[in-house]
């Protein structure tokens, strides 16, 4: 398989380079040349695979020319044996609602699914290579602790994650810091996460800086992190239709930068049988509005219990808006151009029906997210985190969509105390962190100041 660019600027390139790229040179992102099809034979035979043998056949057709099937195996057997389920995402059911639960993994965030394996990817392709990457991130919370689990440890690779200092919760905070690896480099600044943010565009803008030290990224830009994320879509349908191919299923998605629903869209175009995406948004509802308006338009950010889907700008949303332009990157670029300019774009109404035809899409307020914890909670004993509530509410008239679990609810314990008066028992990679040593460097918020710090780290080690 190749990739080629949204905005057509680029060579097509091999899975091994789109996954080394990230975001493609031209701005835009890396999307394969084709869906591989699917038939229902093999849908069929699918169905009756566990999740990590279904993972090597849906992954196999996006990798097969640059990797081979025994690193593929490999690479999905060790990503995925640090999830703490047998069935690494599996559906459950709360009363009558089905479950999908995808944080089983170490840092109890569905991040992980993707980051495991990307962590592993990296390090396949730098043994290969003989190079060395330094990876620098922002986060808010839940993508930094899932990308130091995900490449803790290894040779090949430095690890620096900003974090804005006492701005995090606590659990987040810890589960950063408690990664006592000498390749992890926890920074946290003394400013907000959009501080965080300004700087590492900084450094990244900085060519000659970005060159000399391999800077790479880990954003869910990244293609590998789409393709692991396709896997678990597969898997559900398989769990709860029994491989029945006359059966559709529908999927909630509580949604931020529209990459695990763009995952979700991938299954479908390669043939699984879909019925609805549901795009479920906290108060910061540019994609909601997008679905039911046509109108895509940038607004404040707002804070909310649901801080991981806290985002105006999603980045993976180019990614299907190549799709609905009938595959034209020059509408997608004079589209993204109008953005950059008035921070605004739209489509015609023609195209409007086509992407509700697919997608129906609904924002859930504060109040509507700790009332549907609390009424999940009364009628069936499951504890949803507040990322899953809005999903849930959001499928309200969608009794049979399967409901996408994104994170375990002790990782989110205020929100859930205040809607059900506790919290859930922690699974046992949250427990004891706070008796934990830690490491961690406070600087200034300043790009400078965190260039050299990267700079001597590097040159000590
Ligand atoms: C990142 C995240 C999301 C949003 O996923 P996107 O792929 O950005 O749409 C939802 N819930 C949780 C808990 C997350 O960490």
């Amino acid at each position: 398989m190749r990739y080629i660019s949204t905005r057509g600027g680029v060579q097509s390139v091999t899975f091994s380079q789109a996954v080394m790229m990230g975001l493609a040179t031209d701005g835009g992102l890396l999307l394969p040349e084709s869906f591989p099809a699917i038939d229902d034979t093999t849908l069929q035979r699918w169905a009756t695979l566990g999740f990590k043998e279904l993972a090597i056949e849906v992954m196999w057709p996006y990798v097969g020319e640059d990797i081979s099937r025994e690193e593929l195996t490999d690479l999905v057997e060790r990503s995925y044996a640090t999830f703490d389920h047998p069935e690494v995402t599996p559906v459950v059911e709360a009363g009558d609602r089905r479950i999908l639960e995808l944080f089983h993994g170490p840092t109890a965030a569905f991040k992980d699914v993707a980051l495991q394996f990307l962590g592993n990817l990296f390090e396949l392709l730098l043994e290969r290579s003989g190079g060395h990457l330094n990876i620098l991130g922002a986060t808010s919370g839940d993508t930094g602790s899932a990308a130091i689990y995900g490449v803790r440890g290894q040779e090949r690779i430095d690890i620096f994650i900003l974090h804005p200092h006492k701005r995090v919760s606590p659990i987040q905070e810890r589960q950063m810091t408690t990664v006592l690896d000498k390749n992890v480099h926890n920074i946290a600044i003394q400013g907000t996460f959009d501080d965080g943010q300004r700087i590492v565009k900084e450094l990244f803008n900085d060519l000659a800086f970005k060159d000399e030290y391999s800077l790479g990224a880990v954003n869910s830009i990244n293609w590998a992190r789409i393709l692991a994320q396709v896997v678990y879509y597969f898997y559900a349908w398989g769990r709860v239709t029994g491989g029945d191919v006359q059966q559709q299923v529908s999927f909630s998605v509580p949604t931020g930068n529209f990459g695990d629903i763009f995952a979700g869209y991938v299954a479908k175009r390669m043939g699984l049988p879909v019925q609805r995406l549901i795009l479920a948004t906290n108060r910061n509802d540019i994609l909601s509005r997008f679905v039911n308006t046509g109108v895509y338009q940038l607004g404040d950010v707002q804070p909310t219990i649901s801080p991981s889907m806290d985002i105006q700008i999603s980045s993976n949303f180019e990614r299907y808006l190549y799709f609905l332009m009938d595959e034209s990157s020059e509408q997608v670029k004079t589209l993204m151009a109008e953005m950059a300019t008035s921070g605004k774009l739209s489509v015609s109404e023609e195209k409007r029906r086509e992407v509700e035809s697919l997608f129906f899409a609904a924002a859930v307020s504060e109040e509507e997210t700790q009332a549907q914890i609390a009424e999940t909670f009364r009628t069936s004993g499951y504890i949803l985190d507040p990322h899953t509530a809005v999903g849930v509410k959001a499928a309200e008239n969608f009794p049979e969509a399967i409901c996408l679990a994104t994170a375990h609810p002790a990782k989110f314990g205020d929100a859930v105390k205040e809607a059900i008066g506790q919290e859930a028992e922690p699974p046992a990679s949250l427990q004891g962190l706070m008796e934990k040593e830690t490491r961690c460097e406070v600087l200034e918020a300043g790009a400078e100041v965190i260039q050299n710090f990267m700079k001597t780290t590097l040159v000590d080690k």
